[in-house]
């Protein structure tokens, strides 16, 4: 019965700063709910300003250790980490849907995700080259990368696995400690990590991991943002949550790593094979009940498909989506996290629905805990100014606009255009079978990512991010080493 957790090893109801589980200072606590039944899971601390400060003092006493920790001896650790997650994955994705909604098989796939960052950085740990470059005469010229000091971990709760193995891992390999603040909503898988961090002797200053409430979550990251100790602010959620981060660690100048908000495009061009590109949107739209950064926003269609694909769009989500609480057997659209979400994206449908589209947000109350959003087609959205076509919906809502001759886009002859016409830049997808067309118009999308008939990108061997305000630095890949580490040139003068 997983609405009452069935293995409680993993769940943990105090921090982890330095080696030590602590509660705060005034006893304060808040409550974590399930979000399928609002059941309350446990209780963790309420930190705030002052915990924090102590956390990163701690780290910061433990950073030199970890930095002079050799390579080899990072990567091993890690490859434990990795070994002591995949071990405990059915607890974890246990406790993630428990907490955060999502389906088990969904959560069992974050964890095998997630876990495959840790394995991928305790490869690169060993893969931190430098340059050598032939410079002045009588001058070596070297550039070593060396780390760049704490790094704070601020991660949202649409994955509350995943978010935090990619930068721990990267962080971590570089050989930079690391304080994380989960999101109030789901602290209990971050509580869980460190859990299992300490089991694989992952050395105590690491890994802290402070938890604080909504109320505390902009004290707390005041504090993160503008200690000195802190070289690395890494954070993944909300576009006004980041650009506030931005601001509040100019101050103090850090390395700045920020995944923000997406508005990702879906386009559908006449030379689409149908059945892909539904496949790829049902893949890319509703996973996480639509909670993704990367889910499908916007779907473009061109004309000459256009009816095509509404169709058989429609007729996929009818058959292949059911609704209800993430732990029962064959429930693949959860519920959405909380109420502030589920009243967000309904007004959002009733909006666009009132701009001239049709429809409504649905809700089926899910027994007994919150209502769920039924999955919602609505093909009848043409207009490209409408509200859930401007925001992003994070949510199981899928709207379609025509594209071409008849329809408002005339995507055939500004193929990108449409597509564009957005501040974010993180993901975009296109179906097509036509190569030249492919490759033209993933040049000219602005995005930090392109989808070619596939609506699944994120892989640990993948840089990913975005463009304009959908962030800075990458995700995954030997580019986020960047992100964790300083260059240093050194200068040998050989006269
Ligand atoms: P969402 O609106 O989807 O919850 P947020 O950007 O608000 O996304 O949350 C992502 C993370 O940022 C969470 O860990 C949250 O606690 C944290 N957060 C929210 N507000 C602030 C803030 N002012 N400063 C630092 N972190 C914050």
């Amino acid at each position: 019965m997983l609405g009452g957790v069935r293995r409680l090893s993993l769940l943990r109801s105090q921090a982890l700063v330095a080696g030590q589980w602590t509660g705060a200072d005034n006893g304060a606590t808040f409550e974590v709910t399930n979000p399928a039944t609002d059941q309350v899971l446990g209780s963790v601390p309420d930190l705030g300003p002052a915990e924090t400060g102590r956390a990163v003092e701690a780290a910061a006493r433990y950073q030199t250790t970890w930095e002079t920790t050799p390579a080899k001896r990072r990567s091993q650790l890690l490859h434990e980490y990795f070994r002591v997650l995949e071990a405990h994955s059915e607890q974890l994705a246990e406790l993630i849907t428990a907490e955060q909604g999502k389906p088990l098989a969904e959560a069992r796939a974050e964890v095998a995700y997630g876990s495959a960052y840790i394995e991928w950085y305790a490869g690169e740990a060993r893969r931190i080259y430098g340059d050598y470059v032939e410079g002045a005469p009588n001058k070596e010229t070297l550039l070593i990368r060396q780390p760049a000091g704490v790094a704070a971990l601020i991660t949202p709760w649409n994955f509350p696995f995943a978010m935090l193995a990619r930068k721990l891992g990267a962080a971590l390999a570089c050989g930079c400690v690391a304080v994380a603040k989960p999101a109030e909503d789901t602290p209990l898988t971050a509580l869980a990590m460190a859990e299992l961090a300490q089991r694989a002797g992952l050395p105590d200053g690491t890994l802290s991991v402070i938890t604080s409430s909504r109320r505390n979550a902009a004290p707390v990251g005041a504090a993160l943002c503008a200690d000195p100790r802190i070289a690395v602010m890494s954070f993944t959620g909300s576009t006004a949550v980041g650009k506030l981060l931005y601001a509040q660690c100019a101050p103090t100048v850090k390395k700045l790593a920020l995944e923000l908000g997406g508005n990702s495009p879906f386009i559908v061009f006449d030379s689409a094979d149908l059945q892909k590109a539904v496949a790829g949107c049902m893949a890319s739209k509703f996973r996480n009940a639509g909670q993704t950064c990367v889910s499908t926003n916007r779907i473009l269609v061109q004309s000459g498909i256009y009816e095509r694909f509404v169709a058989a769009l429609s007729e996929a989500m009818d058959r292949q989506l059911t609704l209800g609480n993430g732990a029962t057997d064959g429930v693949n659209v959860g519920p959405l996290v909380n109420d502030a979400q589920m009243n967000k994206v309904s007004g959002l449908v009733s909006e666009s629905g009132a701009s001239g589209g049709g429809g409504g947000a649905r809700r089926r109350p899910a027994q007994p805990g919150r209502p769920l959003l039924r999955a919602h087609a609505a093909a009848g959205l043409s207009r490209p100014d409408m509200v859930c076509f401007k925001e992003e919906v994070f949510g199981p809502v899928s709207a379609c606009a025509r594209c071409g001759p008849q329809g408002g886009l005339r995507l055939r002859k500004r193929p990108c255009r449409s597509a564009n016409n957005t501040d974010a830049g993180l993901a975009a997808y296109m179906f097509t079978e036509n190569i030249s067309q492919a490759w033209r118009v993933s040049k000219r999308l602005q995005y930090g990512m392109v989808g070619v008939n596939e609506g699944i990108v994120s892989q640990p061997e993948a840089a990913f991010g975005g463009v304009k305000q959908s962030g800075l630095g990458r995700e995954g890949s030997r580019h986020s080493i960047e992100d964790y580490t300083d260059i240093k040139y050194i200068c040998f003068g050989t006269q």
